[in-house]
């Protein structure tokens, strides 16, 4: 079974023509053109399939089925996607049956970080763990459940949103209207809001003048090169997100008596700095009975989970 699948972001989609074992025969990609229309953004949809449809028939193939992961709120049985906030011009669109009248094959659709953690349980780092929490950290902070090696969606799709968690109940309001969500510390401009003030108040950081005079330049991208430089004003701002993440990472745990979470995207590849930061406190707040177990691990697929997981809703 020959499938296509594709990651809608915000700025790119990324698209790929698989074999069920995860071998990438091709790969394309697009700009969203989220600010343009919904039907220009369905238009790359179309012109990325049509290139990997050609590329399958130049070596035999036809294409069984297409998957995609999108970033927003899905209803599964209807293939309907509400309101994605990185695609500002999509309200309620029937994305699988405007695929399906086009393409005469398979469609699923699920959301982006079920996808992304169906890519890690079927080709990456969480192929040896039947269940696992898939967590991205990016602007938000997406996550998956993974239950018997298939996406938990709860009763209406809506499962997984583990970004808001809420770790202190009087804490930053988060973009979802809440107090003190996980994403309200961890989602990247969050976390550069609490990192600049110490650096600009910490002249030791080699980061310290640029957050005086352009904080705006400054990402978790600089922290992490600035920590594994051995600034170690930046690495312990990651390790205080890594504590605060631990903290979600053991009520998550507590509740669902799952023991083993994969974590990917930006901040993730601050490394040791940061999972140690997350390993110490889920360890310390977890109930004894799953401390020993507690199994933290850096995804492996990269910017791929996402497509590749969209390829495997098929199987
Ligand atoms: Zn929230």
């Amino acid at each position: 079974m020959i499938t296509i699948g594709i990651d809608i972001g915000g700025t790119s989609m990324k698209a790929a023509l698989t074999e069920p074992g995860g071998a990438v025969l091709a790969k394309t990609r697009r700009p969203t053109l989220a600010d343009n229309s919904r039907d220009a953004t369905i238009e790359q949809l179309h012109s990325c399939i049509e290139e990997l449809t050609a590329k399958a028939a130049e070596s035999g193939h036809t294409v069984d089925g297409i998957g995609i992961g999108v970033p927003g709120t899905i209803d599964l049985e209807r293939g309907v996607v509400y309101h994605p906030p990185n695609l500002p011009q999509w309200d309620e669109v029937p994305l699988a049956d405007i695929m399906r009248s086009r393409w005469p094959v398979d469609v699923r659709i699920d959301n982006d970080a079920n996808c992304a953690a169906l890519g890690e349980a079927h080709f990456g780092a969480g192929r040896d763990y039947d269940n696992f929490i898939g967590l991205t950290l990016g602007t938000g902070v997406g996550s998956g459940i993974i239950l018997a090696n298939r996406i938990y969606h709860g009763e209406r799709g809506f499962a997984g949103e583990f970004g808001h968690i809420t770790i202190d109940y009087n804490g930053p309001r988060c973009n979802c209207g809440n107090l003190g969500c996980v994403e309200a510390y961890i989602g990247i401009r969050y976390m550069m809001r609490d990192a600049i003030p110490i650096l600009q108040n910490e002249s030791s950081s080699p980061l310290h003048q640029r957050a005086r005079n352009n904080p705006e330049s400054l990402s978790p991208e600089d922290l992490s090169r600035a920590a594994s430089d051995g600034d170690a004003v930046s690495a312990g701002v990651l390790r205080t997100a890594g504590e605060r993440l631990g903290v979600a990472i053991a009520s998550a745990a507590n509740l669902l008596d799952i023991t083993t979470f994969i974590i990917g995207g930006g901040i993730s590849a601050a490394g040791d700095v940061l999972f140690d930061g997350i390993r110490g406190s889920a360890t310390s707040r977890a109930l004894r009975v799953h401390r020993a177990r507690l199994t933290i691990l850096p995804a492996s697929l990269g910017n791929d989970a996402g497509m590749l997981g969209a390829a495997s809703l098929l199987l």
